[in-house]
């Protein structure tokens, strides 16, 4: 009896992937990959006698029976999955059928998306002074939000926000941010595609980011970001972080005087 992996593909870039992912990758039987949001290129590393399947038109039992029956098959078996697994990654639903199956399984952390989209802007998601907090969330589409959990509620908090899923949403995203509090000028960017050849970086403010996008036709696979520390590569004022600052000892550094 094989074993399942279900690896983070990273957001895009074949590259970004990581190293334990690609080997596990070259050793599997059977890669079953997440077609509409995963880059094929990463099916690249599999080796030639591996058997492939896109995943887009399986149902999630379907999907699970396949895992099961290729780790009776092979050692190896593979569940590619966007970004991090454990993020709106369906990993708990699959899992649960494995164990009632008694297949054993282990996770491999990916590059999520939200941290593609940052790196791509050249932003920086917390900031001393500023903000040293970054929510991962979405807003309600088909699936509803657990209570408490709303926009209005978490925006409050004014730190960054990383709003997955929710591009087609953009004036919900509106409303609770001003609604929270957050001014018409509060920096936003929107991120499609990071880290994928066909890229979009959306630079705009909480009043145009919806037209911005609407002309730049971005309704998919895209990152909202909206943070206090968007742009702060042009501030001129700026509170260093303390780790570097010469007057702050640590464990690796005397402070000088
Ligand atoms: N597990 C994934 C998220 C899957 S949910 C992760 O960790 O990234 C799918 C959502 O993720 C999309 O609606 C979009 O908001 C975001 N997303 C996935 N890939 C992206 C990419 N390359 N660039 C920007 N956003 C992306």
């Amino acid at each position: 009896m094989g074993k399942v992996w279900f690896i983070g593909a990273g957001p895009g870039d074949p590259e970004l992937i990581t190293v334990k992912g690609q080997r596990l990758l070259q050793q599997a039987g059977a890669v079953l990959y997440a077609g509409s949001l995963v880059n094929q290129a990463v099916t690249l590393y599999a080796s030639e006698d591996c058997e492939i399947r896109d995943s887009k038109d399986m149902t999630l039992d379907e999907i699970t029976a396949w895992l099961i029956e290729k780790a009776w098959q092979y050692d190896t078996v593979v569940r590619l999955q966007t970004g991090d697994p454990s993020l709106y990654g369906a990993l708990i639903e699959m899992v649960q059928s494995l164990d009632t199956a008694g297949v054993t399984w282990s996770v491999v952390a990916g590059v999520s998306s939200a941290f593609a989209s940052a790196a791509a802007a050249g932003e920086t998601l917390t900031l001393p002074e500023v903000t040293q907090t970054v929510i991962l969330t979405r807003v309600a589409g088909r699936t509803p939000m657990p209570d408490g959990e709303d926009l209005v509620s978490l925006a409050s908090h004014h730190c960054t926000l990383c709003i997955f899923l929710s591009i087609t949403l953009l004036s919900d995203v509106q409303q609770a941010l001003r609604a929270a509090g957050w001014s018409d000028d509060a920096p936003i960017v929107v991120v499609q595609k990071a880290s994928w050849q066909e890229e979009k970086i959306v630079r705009g403010t909480l009043n145009n980011i919806k037209e911005l996008c609407r002309a730049e036709k971005i309704t998919s696979q895209a990152m909202i970001i909206a943070s206090p520390t968007l742009g702060a590569r042009y501030w001129t004022e700026l509170q260093h972080s303390k780790l570097y600052d010469a007057t702050f000892s640590h464990r690796f550094r005397k402070a000088v005087k």
